[in-house]
């Protein structure tokens, strides 16, 4: 029998899997398409409703999504009356609507001033209704952009969960990804996160960093513990084109770091089940008293998303768009802009994105619930798709003989091996169609 490495190659770590097309296999469409028709023949009862804010502090040196640093209060003020026009029309294109979930993040939403945050919210609620004391809402900040008043504010709406992006508590580490955060400033924002508001912490941290030792890791986790998090996120460092790091370092992870990651990795997990957390995915650990742990996480193998701002994805079933998505600060710059001068008839079309078949949709339940913990459910596969997944997804038999997953009759799950590969198969699950898409998107 072929070993894992034969199968599927010797590098654990090559990409993070999100959701499934990855957006470099979007592409523009030859006429844009009709957003009120496409969103009429879809159930709009349990939708996940995004909100991108493209900016944030400093770009850290690892981070390619969709943001730019330090725009000038014009440009703010601009994005925000645009984003304001794309609710609006968006309320006329889906009403009636209810949002299942909600979620405000970017770049770093709290990069917006108290008053515009407000704004924003306000807008949110009067034209989709969307309360946040009974929709579960997640809102993403970074250490040097909250204070007392915005922690406040976005209690009092009602956040379920505020999730911070720490790194690292050790300053060297911070700076060798590119990314200077004095610890001081990381306590400091979770203290006030802690003493003014009520809402779930996530944390996130990233293993994998240059100078990062064992002792070094377990000392941020320890740091983190420290606040009893609800949820802590652990994100292996991937260098991805056009970042900070990338233009320092040209090399694609190598072996003997690639091993280094994965003793960090187990490492984290032994610390975070003796602490008392569960394992929900390869890089999200939740607490066990956690509230959100007892309602799923949201899968959007089923459910919509509308996604409002530049770079803000939105699924049907059938088809994904965009904006136009790039890394570099230029196209960025430049996509924000045009999103910006958007007037609320142009907001009723989509230019940018990707058509699911049947076959590329059930790839994507597959991958969206294969890589967490709890599985892939049979019945809901069925009930789905009105056919067996073993049938659709060969692959998923190789899985199993390479005892990467395990099948009982009401699911299958990765195993403990397969959990910490789960990067690498959802790379190795993409589809030739879709991969070749994305190898023929030219990233700038
Ligand atoms: S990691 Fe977060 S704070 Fe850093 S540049 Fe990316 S979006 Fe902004």
């Amino acid at each position: 029998m072929p070993s894992v490495e034969e199968v599927l190659g010797t590098e654990i770590y090559r990409a993070y899997a999100y959701s499934y097309p990855h957006k470099s296999a979007y592409r523009a469409l030859s006429k844009p398409m009709k957003l009120q028709p496409l969103w009429a023949s879809e159930k709009r009862d349990s939708l996940f409703l995004y909100v991108h804010i493209p900016y944030c502090q400093m770009r850290c040196g690892f981070c390619n999504l969709f943001t730019l640093v330090r725009p000038n209060d014009r440009q703010v003020e601009v994005y925000l009356e645009a984003l304001l026009r794309q609710i609006e029309t968006y309320a006329a294109l889906l009403n009636p609507v209810r949002f299942a979930r909600f979620a405000l993040g970017g770049g770093t939403p709290t990069f917006l001033t108290q008053p515009q945050l407000q704004r924003l919210m306000e807008a949110l609620n009067h034209h989709f209704n969307l309360n946040l004391h009974d929709t579960p809402a997640t809102i993403e900040c970074s250490p040097g952009t909250i204070d007392q008043e915005k922690v406040t504010y976005l209690n009092s709406l009602g956040t379920r969960r505020l999730s911070i992006g720490i790194q690292s508590f050790i300053e060297q580490e911070t700076r060798n990804l590119a990314r200077p955060q004095p610890p001081a400033e990381a306590h400091a924002a979770l203290e006030t996160i802690r003493t003014y508001s009520s809402s779930e912490l996530n944390v996130d941290l990233i293993y994998g960093i240059d100078g990062q030792t064992e002792q070094s890791w377990r000392y941020s986790i320890d740091s983190a513990l420290n606040y009893q998090p609800d949820e802590l996120y652990l994100y292996p460092l991937y260098i991805r084109k056009l970042t900070g790091l990338d233009k320092i370092k040209k090399d694609r992870i190598a072996s003997d770091r690639q091993s280094h990651m994965l003793k960090l990795y187990r490492l984290a997990r032994g610390q975070l089940l003796d602490a008392g957390y569960e394992q929900v995915s390869m890089r999200m650990f939740r607490r066990q008293t956690a509230t959100s742990a007892q309602q799923p996480i949201y899968s959007c193998q089923q459910d919509g998303m509308v996604g409002l701002g530049a770079g803000a994805r939105s699924y049907t079933r059938n088809f994904h768009y965009s904006s136009e998505y790039a890394v570099g600060r230029h196209d960025i710059k430049s996509i924000i802009e045009h999103y910006s001068q958007m007037t609320a008839d142009d907001f009723r079309y989509a230019g940018y994105g990707v058509t699911l078949d049947e076959k590329e949709r059930q790839r994507r339940f597959v991958i969206q619930s294969l890589l967490l913990a709890e599985g892939l459910s049979l019945h809901q596969y069925t009930e789905t798709f009105n056919s067996q997944v073993t049938n659709d997804m060969p692959e998923l038999a190789v899985l199993s003989e390479l005892g990467l997953t395990q099948t009982s009759d009401l699911d299958i799950r990765l195993t403990e091996a397969g959990l910490e590969r789960a990067d690498m198969i959802g790379d190795w699950l993409i589809s030739k169609d879709i991969r070749q898409r994305m190898q023929g998107f030219e990233l700038r």
